[in-house]
């Protein structure tokens, strides 16, 4: 993100939605994330309409448009028109750095992203998105505007480069120059060229390519039009030709790139890569399959008798019921789906529309499913966002059940890479894991149900895809799990790394029987993985993968999907449950989480604008204290026998640390006056999730037993990005310094107060941080027990001061990608 900030951005203005999502994918396959594209297309609400509208285009400008820049592209007619209106509506210091452009906008969008991503001006990047249509009509022999013109003879290159890029025109005679052929079977294709022209960027030295085959060239190293125009076909003779300061180095380090995809000096991560969401970690290689729903077309149609109709639904409710029970039989999810199924704000809102309205079941129970997923995506918690997904999960069973129409299915065939849009649980569910490679679902995200559940099922995947990965072509795709990263029809390059990737994870994977829960640095340091779990399952099969205990039990589970408050015994039975599977281990229970934006509905609570930072986590236990009270019973109840602590969510005062202590004595003291059996005293620490907790954990320490380092939160309540956030992805990087320095404070704090410290975010899982987390003086992680591979291999030979130093190199750069970087430097051979 702060890279793009400091480049021109892209506004594509289309009057379709599709082709503008289109356009951005083909032109992020170039670049990433590393310039702002924004998508100003299609009319109506929700854009599902051909047209324009140029309110909309002006915030597209708005939000791209930083210091650097804008340049906009267009499609037809309309188009033009609205995006001049849209110029009248925003600032004039905006419209003075923002360029309507009549380029392409399918090849000036990519052209225009290559050269802002290498640094291009505002006038370059324009003039780029203009030419780019040159090297086509070059490529087919149609009458070349004045750019394919200049780029294909060698005196006209210098003159289209003195317009275009100052630089282009010095040749000295401390020129260095190589020749190589094209070994691609493709040539020299976009990607490849878009990597040349960004690596050529990094160098101070002016760089040609000229084509010795063909003689067209040479053109800058700046362009992509420019070298389409050289019309690189593999077997082609290429001559790169630099001068200046770092001439003889960017010649090396280009002529590796065109050789090998990358230089061979480098150990950089693959080439080519985009990043989605990282869901389940691993790597997937092979052919794509899309998981095709076939939910059949609901009618609008009425009934003669709403009463049979409203039997009709009852009994479809219980076919669904059956149906969903199969696919998720033994995992935690299937309680919420069965709740959601008797829910009455479904079957009685459904009911009662077949009565009132006579139409049929379908139509009716669609329409509350509607209702209750608008609600659902209109939170602001990414994680009750995504429950949305389980809401159409379970319309889409009813609905099966009433008009036929079987559960999506793979169809027969090899392994495969499934792409999904949207995953729901019982599709993930019904997965079958010897069949899927992995899973790139172009929606979704990490919290969803399906995302649990392929983590637990251990299969690779990535969500919120759909930049990368367009909604059909593709033959073959890979994907990493752990860094997010995708690639529809990998080159013979990108192919090798990943087949060298699955093949270390497939060396380096244990067995579970041999882990238990320790694992000692080369230095003799122990450091202690432990698991967050959200149910029973998810607690058998942590044990089963060799955690040393629950770090982080999330009760929500228990409370949230449902319509009424989980009873006091309720919440002791399902509890019991889990604690069994961890018997004689530790266990870390959190007290509800949830409140502002979380709003379970039979709390009642306001709404809120700013919910992250409202009545949440404890300050909504304390302002409920007999929630408080009766789910601090339960714990104590079931947690007779085990070794369990109790974990105070989102504290940020040590008042509210003490009034939780009171509630806890209080809770002890009313199950004592009935003679209730229950675990007592436990220890009480808190979540350092948020800044003033952690600045504040020596005084905090006084009052907590231990501190869990919540880094999710903290990350974004740090960085003021909110987590989830599909825009904000790399800025809310739990190895920001920022973040790193806080955690250093409480790792200080609690050991000056002899307070265990340990880590349960997302962070402690990701093996690029958790190194650095070990290296601040962590030595207790607590993941999904799906990550614990990862983590063991991240650490695997490294000493605690070998750490240490790498923590104290990221604790002084400047932002997350540095800190990242100083591991990844550290554990490079030689
Ligand atoms: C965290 O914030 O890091 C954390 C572990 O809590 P949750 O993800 O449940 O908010
Ligand atoms: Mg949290």
């Amino acid at each position: 993100m702060s890279g793009a900030a400091g480049r021109v951005g892209l506004v594509l203005v289309s009057h379709s939605r599709a082709l503008a999502e289109a356009t951005e994918a083909l032109a992020r396959q170039m670049t990433g994330e590393a310039v702002a594209i924004a998508r100003a297309a299609g009319a109506g609400d929700d854009g599902a309409e051909l047209g324009t509208d140029a309110t909309v285009i002006a915030a597209a400008i708005e939000r791209v448009c930083g210091p650097a820049g804008a340049v906009v592209l267009m499609d037809i007619g309309g188009a033009i028109l609205s995006a001049e209106t849209a110029l009248e509506l925003v600032d004039p210091d905006i419209v003075a750095r923002t360029r309507l452009t009549d380029g392409p906008i399918v090849e000036g969008a990519i052209a225009a992203a290559v050269r802002s991503a290498a640094g291009g001006t505002l006038d370059q990047v324009a003039a780029e998105a203009r030419l780019a249509l040159a090297p086509k009509a070059a490529q087919l022999g149609e009458a070349e505007g004045p750019a394919a013109a200049a780029w294909a003879t060698p005196a006209a290159a210098a003159a289209s480069v003195a317009a275009g890029a100052a630089a282009f025109t010095a040749a000295t005679d401390a020129a260095v120059a190589v020749e190589l052929a094209i070994a691609d079977p493709s040539g020299l294709h976009a990607r490849p060229a878009a990597r040349l022209i960004t690596r050529a960027a990094a160098f101070d030295a002016t760089i040609t390519l000229e084509n010795v085959t063909t003689g067209r060239g040479p053109v800058p190293a700046s362009s992509l039009i420019a070298l389409a125009s050289l019309g690189a076909r593999r077997g082609d003779v290429l001559r790169l030709r630099a001068t200046g300061r770092q001439a003889a180095k960017a010649i090396e380090t280009l002529a590796a790139l065109l050789q090998h995809g990358a230089p061979a000096v480098a150990t950089a991560p693959p080439p080519a890569s985009s990043h989605a969401i990282p869901v389940a970690p691993g790597v997937a290689l092979g052919p794509v399959v899309r998981l095709v729903r076939s939910i059949p077309e609901v009618p609008e149609t009425t009934v003669d008798d709403p009463a049979a109709e409203a039997e009709r639904l009852r009994r479809a409710l219980d076919l669904a019921a059956q149906d969903l029970g199969s696919a998720l039989r033994g995992t935690d999810i299937l309680d919420a789906h069965q709740a959601l199924l008797c829910d009455p704000a479904l079957v009685d809102e459904a009911i009662s529309r077949i009565e009132r309205e006579r139409c049929n079941a379908a139509w009716a129970f669609r329409q509350a499913i509607h209702a209750a997923a608008a609600i659902y995506r209109q939170l602001d918690d990414p994680y009750l966002r995504a429950r949305e997904a389980d809401v159409h999960d379970v319309g889409d069973a009813v609905v099966r059940a009433l008009l036929g129409g079987a559960a999506a299915a793979l169809p027969d065939g090899p392994p495969a890479v499934v792409v999904a849009e949207d995953l729901t649980p019982s599709e993930a569910a019904r997965l079958d894991a010897a069949r899927v490679l992995g899973v790139i679902d172009r929606r979704g995200g990490p919290t969803s149900h399906a995302a649990i559940l392929l983590r637990s099922a251990g299969i690779p995947a990535v969500a919120g895809a759909a930049a990368q990965v367009p909604d059909t072509g593709g033959a073959r795709a890979g994907l990493d799990g752990a860094t997010g990263e995708v690639w529809l029809d990998p080159d013979p390059e990108t192919t090798r790394e990943l087949e060298r990737r699955q093949a270390a994870l497939r060396a380096s994977r244990r067995p579970p029987s041999a882990r238990d829960g320790r694992l000692r640095l080369a230095c003799g340091r122990e450091v202690e993985l432990w698991a967050n779990v959200a149910g029973p399952s998810d607690a058998r099969a942590a044990r089963q993968a060799g955690a040393l205990g629950i770090g982080l039990l999330r009760t929500e589970m228990l409370f949230l999907d449902r319509v009424d408050e989980p009873g006091e015994d309720e919440q002791a039975e399902l509890l019991a449950e889990i604690f069994a599977a961890f018997a004689g281990a530790p266990i870390v229970v959190r007290t509800l989480d949830a409140g502002g934006d979380k709003s379970l509905p039979y709390l009642d609570l306001e709404a809120e604008v700013n919910p992250s930072l409202g009545v949440r986590g404890v300050r909504l236990s304390l302002a409920r204290p007999a929630l408080l009270e009766a789910q601090l019973r339960a714990i104590l109840v079931a947690g007779r026998g085990h070794d369990i602590r109790v974990l105070v969510p989102m504290v940020s005062t040590a008042a509210e640390v003490s009034a939780v202590r009171a509630a806890l004595e209080r809770a002890h003291e009313a199950l004592a006056a009935t003679g209730a059996a229950h675990r007592w005293p436990v220890a009480t620490g808190i979540m350092v999730e948020v800044p003033s907790a952690a600045l504040m954990a020596d005084r905090l320490a006084r009052q907590a037993d231990f501190f869990s380092i919540g880094t999710n939160d903290l990350t974004q309540h740090t960085l003021a990005a909110e987590r989830g956030h599909p825009r904000l992805h790399a800025l809310a990087d739990p190895a920001h310094p920022a973040v790193l320095r806080l955690v250093r404070a409480v790792v200080e704090a609690g050991h000056a107060a002899k307070r265990p410290v340990s880590v349960c975010g997302e962070a402690a899982g990701d093996p690029g941080v958790a190194p650095l987390l070990v290296g601040l003086g962590i030595t207790r992680l607590s993941m999904c027990p799906s990550a614990f591979d990862a983590v063991e291999d991240a650490l695997a030979g490294a000493s605690f001061a070998e750490l240490a130093a790498i923590a104290e190199e990221a604790l002084a750069v400047d932002d997350a990608a540095a800190a990242r970087a100083a591991r990844a430097a550290a554990r490079r051979p030689g």
